[in-house]
């Protein structure tokens, strides 16, 4: 069974389009299940009707005409309950319709089940036989099986359509809307260039040429690259393989050939097709034929096929990221992107980003907030590889993205645009503004930072130190560990850029969703397994070489504050003091006259929240990084956009944890900020300084707006703001009755497109 569930799913979603991958699924279900009928009806968001799409065994004519509203039919039965029909002769029942066209009148017995994609009902799948006879669990339990992988196929097949501008029934349609999660808010109109991971044929994109030369050559080149490899493999391993090990090597080069795989391709770019597009067409149609063959030694074969057509895809790639070029209006699109790919578009030219993987609390969407580009992540239903070169929009506030757009929508995104233009402009004016409420408390605000253009624009925001430098980023642009010498003028440009103001230098915090592509780690957890503190303290030369790097670039500057990530207990932070002094006491015998930095804690663990009087004690400051501490205390992974949702810096668990660490920190006399991505919420900026946060960190970006929002508020208010808050057991009426009352007091203003998700 599960195998040929496996045989018809890879069918259809190797189909070209939503038609062909129903008239797949109608009669390989038909087929599988022995039964006379199988029928896929969708529902027409337009008409609101579940409208047949494909059958095998009704009338064909009956097609794209018969349709039922949601209270009409056994379909629509099927459709509002969410739930399988199993009928042994569906005359029989109060809800039957009979459709004069459909030829249904022959067939008795009926099995439906609801076609469901994230949550919304889509369609639902019919099997029907002539003879009376009840379908039993084995059969059922298939079909709802069956439907259940289905349903992100149709998606997928219908969204493909869409992107080139094709409604359900082939009929021509303006824009598709695909729904994500908010990435960083703005808005945005450009043109795609879809980022692919280095040689990963399955994400190649199709594009049509019209230099066909040109690509036939490109492809001759790489058949030619990898010709040669191949030979110098098979001679390189002479010594070490057997001659009939050897001969497979043979076999690659037989399969570049003009009359195998290397001719198809040819045929295939003659089209009009980019070659990295035929390529992943005729190499995609092998592996399919291979994986679907019963034999064990055959199917085996398909992961040869990929072999090859990864090593020319390299050669192609390679040729063309020389020759790629970015529109002024780019906006990069990829699976899962990565903070390297931001920095491959040239100054500039970046005014979006999209990405299929991640959530709104992912590290690149985090870098992307700082750079204050709009995105929209986690867009899981987006065909991504075949938007290369298409127009755009994308809605960072709403977590949308617009293919092919309307001249009307285009007008109202490009005003979007223009009036947030206009709002950061007039918020420059606080510049040199203190961060104070009209009852006269004052807030510092911090700023976070990482990539190098954070710097500039911290100092153009007016902030008043760097609550968080996370040292990861250029870790992460790097091909190898930086060297002490290396990471000593990166730390040292940081500290002289803000002197006098004080750096909060985090050490190393790898792992989770930060990868060094020269250091991988597999884990099945990653956000639970081997990050932060737990890497450096297990890798202690190169935490050593950090602080080093660290301590002797703040030489003379004196600005520095060390600050340690994910600690979990008291363990590890004596663990980590000891090597920071260790480093300490080898760079003085070095000549190099430093004072020992101030150092502190990040509270991101919940077992550090209930440990923050003992971790205080040992410390010089705290610094509670919310969003790991959210993910950690609603067990939300940050980066999974199916779980976005749930994830709510203001849920009361979160304000609770909140309110304790800075009352266990005060009560030892420690000063304690915020570095998560809340502290740049103006709303709940201002509960955490009614919390009594000592220092608010947070993008540059955000650095204006909240310091508009503090400088309305009075500190008193900002208190019942806060006792109301911690009132609230549920964190939807948190969010609306804190919306609500910044409404009343008249602040409407930063509740517009331009606030985070809490307005
Ligand atoms: C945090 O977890 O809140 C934090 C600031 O660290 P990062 O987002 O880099 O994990
Ligand atoms: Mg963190």
């Amino acid at each position: 069974m599960l195998n040929t569930l496996r045989k018809i799913v890879q069918e259809v979603n190797s189909a070209k389009d939503l038609k062909s991958a129903l008239g797949i699924i109608v009669l390989r279900v038909k087929e599988a299940m022995g039964s006379q009928v199988c029928s896929v009806y969708l529902l027409d968001p337009e008409t609101n009707r579940f409208v047949l799409m494909a059958s095998e065994g009704l009338n064909k004519r009956s097609i794209g005409k018969v349709s039922m509203a949601p209270n009409e039919g056994l379909v629509g039965l099927v459709g509002t309950r969410e739930e399988p029909l199993n009928l042994e002769n569906a005359a029989d029942h109060p809800r039957y319709r009979y459709f004069a066209e459909t030829g249904e009148e022959k067939f008795a017995s009926f099995l439906g089940a609801p076609i469901i994609h994230h949550r919304r009902v889509v369609g639902v799948l019919v099997i029907q036989q002539k003879e009376r006879r009840q379908f039993d669990e084995g059969e059922e339990a298939f079909l709802v099986t069956m439907s259940a992988q289905l349903a992100g196929v149709i998606a997928h097949a219908e969204a493909t359509g869409s992107i080139r501008g094709l409604g359900r029934q082939g009929k021509g349609i303006q824009e598709a809307r695909f729904v994500g999660v908010p990435g960083s808010p703005g808005a945005a109109v450009g043109r795609a260039v879809v980022m692919l991971p280095p040689a990963d044929l399955e994400v190649v994109p199709d594009k049509a040429v019209d230099d066909i030369d040109a690509e036939l050559k490109l492809f001759q080149n790489a058949l030619e690259g990898v010709r040669d490899d191949m030979r110098k493999l098979s001679a390189k391993l002479a010594t070490q393989l057997r001659p009939e090990e050897r001969a497979l090597f043979d076999v690659y080069l037989m399969m570049l050939e003009d009359a195998a795989l290397g001719g198809e391709v040819t045929e295939v770019i003659k089209t009009g097709q980019w070659a990295q597009g035929a390529l992943r067409q005729v190499v995609g149609e092998h592996v399919n034929r291979f994986e679907l063959m019963d034999d064990d030694y055959l199917r085996e074969r398909a992961s040869d096929v990929k072999d090859l057509g990864r090593r020319l895809l390299a050669y192609l790639q390679e040729a063309r990221s020389q020759s790629l070029v970015y529109a002024d209006n780019t906006i990069l699109v990829s699976e899962e992107l990565t903070p390297a790919m931001l920095g491959e578009v040239p100054e500039g030219k970046l005014v979006g980003l999209v990405s299929v993987l991640g959530s709104g609390n992912s590290h690149v969407a985090i870098l992307a907030r700082a750079m204050g580009i709009p995105t929209v992540m986690g867009l899981v239903d987006l065909p991504y590889s075949k938007v290369d070169g298409i127009e755009l929009i994308v809605d960072g506030y709403k977590g949308e993205v617009f293919t092919n757009p309307s001249e009307v929508l285009r007008k109202q995104y490009s005003e979007v645009v223009e009036e947030e233009r206009q709002l950061a402009q007039g918020l420059d004016a606080l510049r040199e503004l203190p961060c104070v409420t009209p009852d006269g408390h004052r807030m510092p605000l911090w700023v976070n930072t990482g990539l190098l253009a954070d710097v500039a624009r911290a100092q153009q925001r007016g902030a008043e130190g760097v609550g968080l430098y996370r040292t990861e980023v250029p870790f992460m642009i790097q091909q190898r560990f930086p060297s002490e010498k290396e990471q000593l003028a990166i730390y040292r440009e940081q500290l002289a850029s803000f002197h006098p103001l004080p750096v909060t230098m985090r050490t190393l915090d790898i792992g989770g969703d930060k990868a060094l592509s020269y250091f991988p780690i597999k884990e099945e957890n990653p956000f639970l397994g081997w990050r932060g503190i737990r890497v450096t303290l297990d890798h202690p030369e190169i935490f050593l070489v950090q602080t080093r790097a660290m301590l002797k670039a703040s030489e003379g500057l004196n600005n520095l504050r060390i600050l340690l990530p994910m600690i979990s207990g008291i363990h590890e932070l004596e663990e980590a003091l000891h090597l920071i002094h260790r480093a300490w006491g080898e760079v003085r015998d070095e000549g190099t006259d430093v004072p020992m930095p101030p150092v502190g804690v990040m509270v991101e663990i919940p077992a550090a929240v209930y440990q923050t009087k003992e971790l205080a004690r040992q410390v010089d400051f705290l610094s509670v990084g919310s969003n790991d501490l959210t993910q950690y205390l609603l067990a939300v992974d940050r980066n999974n956009p199916r779980v976005a949702d749930l994830y709510d810096y203001l849920h009361p668990a979160v304000l609770q944890a909140l309110n304790t660490v800075v009352r266990d920190a005060h009560g030892e006399g420690k000063p304690v900020s915020i570095c998560g991505e809340m502290a740049g919420d103006p709303a709940a900026a201002i509960l955490l300084m009614a919390m009594g946060f000592d220092s608010l960190s947070m993008n540059a970006t955000n650095l204006p707006k909240v310091k508009w929002m503090l400088r309305q508020v009075n500190m008193s208010k900002a208190k019942e703001l806060l006792a109301d808050a911690l009132s609230h057991d549920n964190p939807q009426v948190i969010h609306s009755s804190l919306q609500l009352a910044l409404k009343n007091l008249g602040l409407a203003r930063m509740i517009g497109p331009g606030a985070n998700k809490t307005l």
